[in-house]
């Protein structure tokens, strides 16, 4: 491991104060853009301005919808209302995610927001803006929940706050699996957190890249179960 890689996995073991931490590791070592290699900026706006927005299509199925809706063989009316990403997963765009989680870049929280912020349409003010959990044991190897970093800098974009409605009560990764072996790993993944107030609500959930669409769908049964009015999906990319 890198000496700076260290340092930074060691104080974030420590409960420094990350956003301090992150911006003195800044001025020692400049963040470069991973589209154009310009110092400052994990990935710069002049970058952000550059990519190519993701049209409204159906998120299983990859099918031409409107209003980013599921096509009318995946829609039903617990189905998810609208899944919006912003971008394809692949290029750059996996770059700064991978660059975000793997490298546990924590300053592309603000980079991705960014960019979902740009290609993503209105949101109600009424919605409650909430988040997908992270296993507890990728929260602990990063040192921070990506997702919910990921909400709340969204969620400062679009004036909303976000709360947390769930927890995950079951451990297993999602990598490599197939949509039916996900969703079958997943069935009691997910729980509303005590005190969430769901009922009623339309719930509009961050994820990071949706593959084959378990993981959201998971979230969304629960929430609907707890009595939410709608639920939609908010994410960066997803996987082409
Ligand atoms: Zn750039
Ligand atoms: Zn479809």
């Amino acid at each position: 491991m890198h000496t700076l890689q260290y340092t930074r996995y060691y104080l974030q073991h420590n409960y420094y104060n990350m956003s301090i931490f992150d911006t003195t590791i800044g001025l020692i070592a400049p963040h470069y853009c991973i589209g154009c290699s310009r110092p400052g900026a994990v990935f710069c706006k002049e970058c952000a301005f550059g990519t190519t927005q993701l049209p409204s299509i159906c998120y299983v199925c990859a099918k031409a919808t409107k209003a980013h809706t599921p096509c009318s063989v995946h829609n039903s009316p617990r189905a998810l209302k609208h899944v919006y990403t912003a971008l394809s997963y692949e290029g750059v765009a996996k770059k700064l995610m991978r660059a975000y989680k793997f490298d546990c870049k924590q300053a592309a929280s603000k980079n991705i927001a960014f960019v979902m912020d740009l290609w993503l349409p209105y949101l109600e003010q009424n919605s409650v803006l909430t988040w997908v959990p992270t296993l507890p044991k990728h929260v602990r190897q990063r040192g921070f929940d990506h997702t919910k970093m990921l909400a709340k800098d969204f969620g400062i974009l679009r004036s909303l706050k976000p709360v947390a409605t769930l927890d995950r009560v079951t451990s297993t990764s999602q990598v490599g699996a197939n949509r039916a072996q996900r969703k079958a790993q997943l069935k009691n993944a997910f729980a509303i957190r005590d005190g969430a107030k769901i009922n009623s609500k339309n719930i509009v959930l961050i994820d990071d890249v949706v593959t084959t669409g378990a993981t959201i769908e998971a979230c969304t049964k629960v929430l609907y179960a707890a009595g939410a009015a709608s639920v939609s999906v908010v994410a960066f990319a997803r996987t082409p």
